[in-house]
């Protein structure tokens, strides 16, 4: 029976929330609102080495981090923070640092005025921040040099340093309840109720609520989609977004996927960050590769042009377009700083790199530049199709070549013309 109802492709929600203003110099990101979901990353060196932080923060913002969160945990640190900068600057280099801070960060902002100043935004972990009635004070010190230097917090809160004075009590309200929640559900409520404890406090001290970001981050999806909802449901604030501690390789970047993919098809999280732990030999820059992977398979953002290529089967027993699809994506990947500039909307562009002659012609017609080559046993012959015609055919052992040549002609006469 055929429906007179058209199928309209899915459309995630937008969530509505207020927007965090974070900027260096002219440079300024937006953060919620109607901005676009934001990448964020955060540098693995030790930030008393200024140089080898700054080139990983450049090598992170080329990567396309919007944001980048560096540690700073002692004075030596602190006082580093503000050659980083400088250096980041000397390259060119726009992106907003965010200070990492746990237990001391009122004592080193406000030691540190050069490094305050420096630094765009300072998270803040409500668990680390301090004990007893020198919390309150603590985090008070910590929000007035947010106010001075005019720039936006993350109230951070991490199941793994909740705020134990807040967890104790409210597994004692939940003792004394006829029927006690499960202990999930009260550590659910710590992280919630510390994260927005804090937020309500940060503007009472006079933050504009639009420039108090909130995140409670857990290890685990559901968990992680359960406290988002609940946060959703309860605060307008702008949401960053991170599975913690995801772990390392195809487990990490898996679980992050599935938490974020979770919530940002429902509108949720207006930042994200992708927490690998790097392989050995990995490079940082993987987990905005991850990040920028997520909101661009989901449709949200567009950063690389992406390679549609078959994943091979017994009627391809050669690894000939496995080495292909990797080459133009790497190719692909390695212009795109330049690009991005030059072509504009380059980075919507899709290449497809297909096996045989089943879904091969297919694929390659909906890209706007695809091959498919031959299979075992077909004719030595790989058509390629552009604009979804196909225009040659390609043989001999130069197929690689001359289709990065044919990509490449593509993009100059496609996007150069955009600028024109
Ligand atoms: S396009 Fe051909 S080689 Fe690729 S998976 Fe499909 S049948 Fe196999």
């Amino acid at each position: 029976m055929n429906s007179e109802t058209a199928i309209l492709p899915f459309e995630a929600p937008r969530r509505r929330s207020l927007q965090a203003r974070v900027r260096w110099g002219d440079h300024l990101v937006t953060v919620g609102g109607d901005a676009p979901v934001r990448i964020q990353s955060m540098t693995n060196t030790d930030t008393v080495d200024a140089i080898g932080t700054a080139i990983q923060v450049k090598e992170l913002a080329l990567a396309g981090s919007e944001l980048v969160r560096i540690t700073v945990n002692t004075p030596e640190a602190a006082a580093q923070v503000p050659y980083i900068r400088e250096q980041l600057d000397r390259m060119g280099i726009q992106v907003p640092l965010v200070g990492d801070f746990h237990y001391n960060g009122h004592r080193l902002l406000t030691e540190h005025p050069d490094c305050a100043k420096a630094l765009s935004k300072y998270r803040i972990n409500p668990g680390n921040v301090g004990k007893g009635d020198k919390k309150d004070k603590q985090f008070a010190q910590m929000i007035e040099a947010a106010l001075k230097h005019d720039v936006p917090v993350r109230i951070g809160v991490n199941w793994g340093s909740l705020d134990q004075e807040l967890l104790a009590e409210l597994m004692d309200e939940n003792g004394r309840r006829a029927q006690p929640w499960d202990a999930k559900s009260v550590m659910y409520q710590a992280l919630i109720d510390s994260a927005l404890g804090s937020a309500a406090y940060a503007v009472e001290l006079g933050m504009d609520p639009g420039q108090v970001i909130i995140s409670c981050k857990v290890s685990g999806v559901q968990d992680l989609v359960t406290v988002y909802r609940e946060l959703n449901r309860r605060t307008t604030h702008p949401l960053h977004l991170g599975l913690t501690e995801a772990g390392m390789g195809t487990k990490g970047t898996v679980a992050s996927t599935a938490a974020l993919a979770l919530l940002l098809q429902e509108g949720i999280g207006d930042t994200i960050r992708v927490s690998l732990t790097p392989q050995p030999g990995e490079a940082r820059t993987q987990e905005v590769v991850v990040a920028s992977e997520i909101l661009q398979s989901l449709g949200l953002r567009a950063f690389n042009p992406s390679v549609t290529a078959c994943p091979g089967c017994g009627r391809t027993t050669s690894t000939t377009f496995q080495e292909l699809a990797k080459q133009i994506d790497d190719f692909l990947r390695e212009q795109m700083p330049v690009w991005r500039k030059k072509y504009p909307g380059v980075e919507s562009m899709k290449v497809a790199v297909m096996g045989c002659i089943v879904n091969g012609p297919g694929e390659s017609k909906h890209a706007d530049i695809g091959i498919s080559l031959p299979g075992t046993g077909e004719a030595p012959a790989a058509p390629v199709f552009i604009d979804g015609e196909k225009r040659l055919t390609l043989r001999g052992d130069g197929i690689a070549r001359e289709f990065q040549a044919l990509v490449e002609d593509y993009i100059e006469k496609r996007y150069a013309s955009v600028t024109a």
